[in-house]
């Protein structure tokens, strides 16, 4: 997976930096409380694809 690739990617909702997270394979965002899915090597850059972050995962 290219890394690099993650890095330029920007939340749909708040255009804000997103955070790859390994374990889950998922690209979060913190203020909107979104994780963006993974699949195929594809990020899936739709809110309404997005999971919500429990409480405990907002917390850095
Ligand atoms: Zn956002």
């Amino acid at each position: 997976m290219d890394n690099k690739l993650f890095e330029i990617l920007a939340c749909p909702c708040c255009k804000g930096a997103l955070k790859f997270e390994r374990d889950s394979k998922e690209l979060i965002c913190r203020p909107c409380g979104l994780a963006y899915p993974i699949r195929d090597d594809i990020p899936v850059m739709l809110e309404n694809e997005a999971r919500t972050l429990s409480a405990e995962e907002r917390v850095d």
